[in-house]
């Protein structure tokens, strides 16, 4: 389609169907000139709380993405946890200091508050697809925001057990990895080193949901349910395992505690949205 052509067939369906809120459902403003939100030059160090507002214009009305809330410092050195008073460095939170983790850091961009929760509850559930590509690039710049360059050689998802995975019909978050080499050709950020393995941690046992469950509890639940394939491919790598909400950090603890049984050289987590 020619430029003008798609211009227009923009302009026609938004307004014969004007984009509603994926959260409250009120008509979205149209936006302010005719720019491409995923094709913007946009510096990789600006602000994540910038870069939210801008991914998620495009599907949340203003008073919605006012709620949408950055994890900054001062936060948990170890699980990312941001601390309820915003002065101070990081530091250990209580919680990693006294149940050490098999991982050594667990980052997310954003906090899993209630409008935050309903776009994630949509992208897994409700079949807004879409919402990979946003999601996907809110993922690589936090990964480009909390770890160094070169940090990182294998990246892999939480995978789900085969019977979820038939269910769903995709592991929600591969897919958000699978979307960073085509949004970092639009940013100066070059991931050809990086290894994405996703049949290497495998889920071996179908366990309960993990929701409603206090931390012992969860811990319990997903003790055994991991196992590890072809684990040649990852001995001494430095592991990023990525997530879609980190709560307690049951799963990925557990995820964790497997992989470096097998020799990787360290697990790093970094999951879409931090609950607190
Ligand atoms: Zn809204
Ligand atoms: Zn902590």
């Amino acid at each position: 389609m020619s430029t003008i052509v798609k211009k227009l067939y923009k302009i026609l369906t938004r307004t014969v169907f004007p984009p509603k809120c994926l959260v409250c459902r009120s008509f979205l403003n149209p936006p302010e000139g005719d720019n491409d939100r995923f094709s913007e030059a946009v510096d990789l160090s600006s602000s994540l709380q910038i870069q939210v507002e801008r991914l998620m214009s495009e599907y949340l009305c203003r008073d919605c993405i006012a709620g949408l809330i950055a994890v900054e410092s001062p936060l948990c050195s170890c699980c990312g946890l941001p601390f309820e008073s915003r002065h101070g460095l990081d530091h250990r939170c209580s919680e990693c200091s006294t149940s050490p983790k098999n991982f050594r850091i667990a980052r997310a961009p954003l906090v899993y508050e209630q409008v935050f929760t309903e776009v994630i509850h949509c992208y897994k559930y409700k079949g807004k697809i879409q919402l990979a590509r946003p999601l996907g690039e809110l993922l690589l710049r936090a990964f480009r925001l909390f770890w160094d360059k070169d940090s990182i050689d294998v990246v892999m998802p939480v995978p789900l057990h085969s019977k979820r995975l038939r269910e769903r019909g995709f592991n929600q978050v591969l897919l958000l990895i699978r979307s960073w080499q085509a949004i970092a050709g639009q940013l100066p950020s070059d991931l050809s080193d990086l290894q994405i393995e996703n049949d290497v941690l495998v889920r071996s046992v179908s366990t309960a949901p993990q929701s409603g469950l206090g931390r012992k509890q969860r811990a319990a639940n997903i003790k055994g349910a991991f196992g590890l394939l072809d684990e040649a491919k990852i001995i001494d790598k430095r592991i990023l395992l990525v997530d879609d909400v980190y709560t307690t950090g049951a799963t990925v603890d557990e995820c964790a505690r497997v992989l470096m049984h097998r020799g990787v050289a360290h697990v790093d987590v970094l999951s879409l949205a931090r609950a607190v």
